[in-house]
């Protein structure tokens, strides 16, 4: 049986030189030893338990990328709580969509967004304490008492270990359920060579919030490396880290790599330690995969994968042959198969269908959603993600579209549905359907296709700003229709009324 995450992070800290740096954050200049990251740990674990946090208890997290956050996540895995981890853009609203699902007792939050979580607090009765990283966090670390090692438990007592929110293949806003042996399993594969060189230092820029963030965080504790933590992209700043810390894998989003590729900026550093970049999170650009190959004559892989399956799917192993525009071969341990959406028959190589996979990291649920998740997975346990693509004959993967109604910009989620529920309420709207528009820079924008009141005068811009206004505080920055409007006479609908996006796709190719 596994060991709980709590021991295995108790085991790894414990072993690690206690004087190293493990931690440095590039926008406060903070920085942490292996020794601190150990006590604060604990001192935020025996407060939590003060206050009441058992096994199964959920904890929330609001808040950028900080030092505070990694120290508050293993607290969190000692106790075996259930952490929950928001994107910090949400609007209050957007938070409480999620968290009115797992109803956490506690929420770990910043300055920078504690005024959203005391709002949810006082509008909802679950929230009975928040910890804010700038005010009464420090307090527990400085003169707090720590819990004792041997009160741990050893072994796993509750399942359930990370919420994420993701849509999988719904379209609607889910939480995705992660348990401790998943998070067991994608360490494992990290540890294991085939995916990582050996790194002194790690730069994350990354989200927390996003299953890719986590994932760089927790290895680079199990690989005793320095982390470096970005909680914004600053072009300068990025660079400059790379040529401090001579910084070997670069984990990108579309974003990311087109700065890389284009930005003109990066050839004042010296960046030449880099040797393996990664870009997930959405379809990148061949010219941009290419542009980055001959500009830095190192490894550019694709890396394809979902919050479902813990991030990880396909990657093109190190050392191997690889082929641009393939998000490689499936990981060791994970079983794939290509299938026709409508017949669900398994397909050859070469024959486009919708990829379908599975490994130790499949999640265990979509939370509190029973026939979501029984939708997730077929009959032979495989899940379904809802994209298509195929696969050649040398095992390569390559991906090509989307039977789900998701929107990938800048790497996150953003979903149709949400949008067009907003758009119908808008009283001179009489239908609407949003999709998303392939972007270099962005990975894909969010944009609308609106059937105007006919005796309207709607503009483009009165529809944008009706979505964007922060008064109102519609939608976060990320789902905001960044990839324009467009008036139409009516959206193609099938005979049941879904919304038939790719024959609008169709139009704009025209
Ligand atoms: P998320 O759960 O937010 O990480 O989103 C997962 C989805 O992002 C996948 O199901 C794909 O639709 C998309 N995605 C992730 N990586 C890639 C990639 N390398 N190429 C194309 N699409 C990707």
């Amino acid at each position: 049986m596994a060991k709980n995450l709590g021991h295995m992070f108790l085991q790894i800290l414990n072993n690690a030189e206690l004087d190293q740096i493990a931690m440095i954050c590039k926008i406060s200049n903070a920085s942490l030893t292996y020794n601190e990251l150990l006590v604060n740990s604990l001192k935020i674990a025996k407060k939590m338990r003060d206050i009441g946090i058992e096994r199964g208890d959920v904890v929330g997290f609001v808040s950028e990328n900080r030092i505070e956050y990694c120290v508050s996540v293993i607290a969190c895995f000692y106790l075996q709580a259930v952490i929950h981890l928001m994107n910090p853009s949400y609007l209050k609203a957007e938070l409480q969509q999620g968290f009115d699902k797992s109803k956490p007792k506690v929420v770990f939050t910043s300055k920078e967004n504690f005024d959203k979580v005391i709002m949810l607090q006082q509008e909802t009765n679950y929230v009975e304490t928040i910890f804010n990283f700038d005010v009464n966090y420090l307090d527990i670390t400085k003169d707090g008492l720590a819990l004792k090692q041997i009160e741990l438990d050893p072994e796993i007592s509750i399942e359930r270990a990370i919420i994420i929110n993701s849509s999988g293949t719904t379209g609607y806003p889910q939480s995705v359920v992660l348990t401790q042996n998943n998070i067991h399993y994608a360490m494992e594969y990290l540890q294991d060579s085939y995916m990582q060189y050996k790194e002194k230092a790690k730069l994350v820029i990354l989200p927390f919030c996003h299953i890719s963030g986590l994932f760089i965080v927790l290895d680079a504790l199990q690989k005793k490396s320095k982390l470096v933590i970005l909680s914004k992209f600053k072009p300068d700043l990025y660079c400059e880290i790379i040529q401090e810390h001579k910084i070997v894998s670069l984990e990108t989003v579309p974003t990311i790599a087109t700065f890389l590729a284009r930005n003109p900026i990066i050839d004042k550093y010296n960046l030449t330690s880099v040797k393996n970049i990664v870009c997930g999170g959405a379809p990148l650009a061949q010219d941009i995969q290419n542009t980055i190959l001959k500009k830095f004559n190192c490894q550019v892989r694709q890396l394809y994968g979902m919050t479902e399956t813990c991030g990880l799917v396909m990657l093109a192993p190190i050392g191997e042959k690889w082929k641009v525009g393939s998000v490689g071969k499936p990981i060791p341990n994970i079983e794939t198969k290509v299938v026709d959406p409508l017949t669900k028959k398994k397909l050859n190589c070469g024959e486009l269908g919708e990829i379908c996979v599975k490994s130790g990291m499949n999640m265990k649920e979509y939370l509190g959603n029973i026939e979501a998740t029984l939708a997730a997975f077929d009959e032979e346990g495989f899940f379904r993600t809802g994209d298509i693509g195929y696969f050649d004959k040398d095992g390569y993967f390559f991906i090509n579209d989307r039977l789900k109604d998701v929107i990938k910009y800048k790497g996150y989620q953003v979903l149709p549905v949400e949008l067009e529920n907003m758009l119908l309420l808008h009283k001179d709207i009489v239908d609407a359907a949003v999709i998303g528009i392939a972007d270099e820079r962005f990975g894909e924008l969010p944009m609308a296709f609106v059937v105007k009141d006919k005796n309207s005068e709607l503009n483009e811009e009165d529809v944008k700003y009706y979505i964007a206004v922060p008064i109102i505080e519609r939608c976060s920055i990320n789902k905001q229709l960044h990839g324009g409007v467009k008036f139409v006479e009516s959206i193609p609908r099938g005979a049941t009324g879904k919304i038939l996006r790719r024959l609008l796709r169709e139009t704009l190719k025209k």
